[in-house]
């Protein structure tokens, strides 16, 4: 694309020095380790800065360098992630930390490529990485920028189509500043973060508003545009607290190619449609445990949304007359908060005070 040359330096300068005098203050921003600027910038895909800022501190802590991470069991990993949800990138996080402990005799690697090359690391996470840490110059472009871009210059090409995402790569490595290059992109991104938002940002008293296309064409609530969504898929999952005699409780780690890899959970009917319990109840699921067992409770039901998914939960708490065997995966009820949960199941348990 071809835009004024001189648009380059005004656009880099003037986001750097709104950068300078609003930044947010914050732990990941204060260091060049490239392990911490790593682990934020996992935390933060998709969490807000709020949410995320506890979880940071608290890995940190608790492993201050990669090689700390690498040792750890995946379980204390997923347990501490518990509550931020997309676990694939828990679990990505703890193959990276083995992986580079191995290959990288625990020295985080510092070449984009190498970085590239890591489980998990996208060519954003790559970018952000190598300019915070290293200052090389390599041009971030997520959700913010997109915002940013197309509105300053007036791009109506969607963000989230192959054209799109090259035109505007293509863009953002024209408008780096290669000499200040970890701070022109926390720059760009904080600007897109905290003024200019999707909706109505304060156009009339903004640093970039003499050379903004949107806002001299009136555009600014069409841009950025995206192509339609994905479709949302319904799921109904059915969960049963199902407690025997001596306490123990039915779990279940799940490994399938789905959401909440690696997490436990309670006994599940997934069913298609909303189920009654009297059908629930004949499930094959619950045939192992004849009609030994009492209702005890019944919980409202909880909606979850994901991404892609809108999860429908219900909870049943059951009464197991009879004691389970040691074909049954089992933990006891009084250790249930040891197990990593999805936030769901979690929520559940908090509600009925078994955690
Ligand atoms: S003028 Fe408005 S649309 Fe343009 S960069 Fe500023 S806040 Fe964003």
């Amino acid at each position: 694309m071809k835009f004024d040359p001189t648009m380059t330096s005004f656009f880099g300068d003037t986001l750097l020095k709104w950068y300078l005098a609003n930044k947010r203050d914050l732990p990941w921003r204060r260091t060049k380790d490239p392990y911490k600027i790593w682990l934020s910038e996992v935390i933060l895909q998709q969490t807000q800065v709020i949410q995320g800022l506890s979880y940071y501190n608290k890995f940190v802590q608790t492993f201050p360098t990669i090689k700390h991470l690498a040792k750890a069991k995946e379980d204390t990993v997923l347990k501490m992630w518990q509550g931020l949800g997309y676990y694939s990138r828990a679990r990505n996080l703890h193959t990276t930390a083995k992986m580079v402990a191995t290959i990288y005799k625990g020295v985080f690697p510092k070449t984009y490529d190498e970085i590239r090359s890591l489980k998990g690391v996208g060519s954003y996470t790559a970018a952000a990485i190598t300019s915070m840490a290293y200052n090389m110059p390599y041009a971030v472009v997520d959700g913010n920028v997109y915002r940013v871009l197309s509105r300053v210059f007036g791009i109506s090409t969607p963000i989230n189509g192959t054209k799109g995402v090259k035109e505007f790569q293509e863009l953002a490595d024209a408008l780096i500043l290669k000499k200040k290059a970890g701070l022109y992109n926390q720059a760009v991104m904080e600007f897109g973060a905290r003024y200019c938002k999707p909706t109505n940002p304060d156009c009339e008293n903004c640093v970039l508003n003499s050379k903004c296309l949107a806002y001299s064409f009136n555009k600014v609530t069409q841009l950025p545009v995206k192509l339609k969504k994905i479709k949302i898929k319904d799921r109904y999952f059915n969960y049963f607290l199902l407690v025997d005699k001596n306490k123990n409780v039915i779990v279940h780690q799940r490994n399938k190619k789905d959401i909440w890899q690696g997490l436990f959970e309670l006994l599940l009917i997934e069913t298609e449609k909303e189920t009654d319990l009297k059908t629930l109840l004949k499930s094959k699921q619950l045939n192992p445990f004849g009609k030994n067992f009492v209702v005890e409770d019944i919980h409202k039901e909880y909606k979850h949304i994901l991404s892609h998914q809108h999860l429908h939960s219900h909870f049943y708490v059951l009464k197991f007359k009879g004691t389970f065997t040691t074909k049954h995966n089992t933990i006891a009820l009084k250790d249930i908060q040891k197990l990593a949960w999805p936030r769901l199941i979690e929520k559940f348990l908090q509600v009925a005070s078994y955690v």
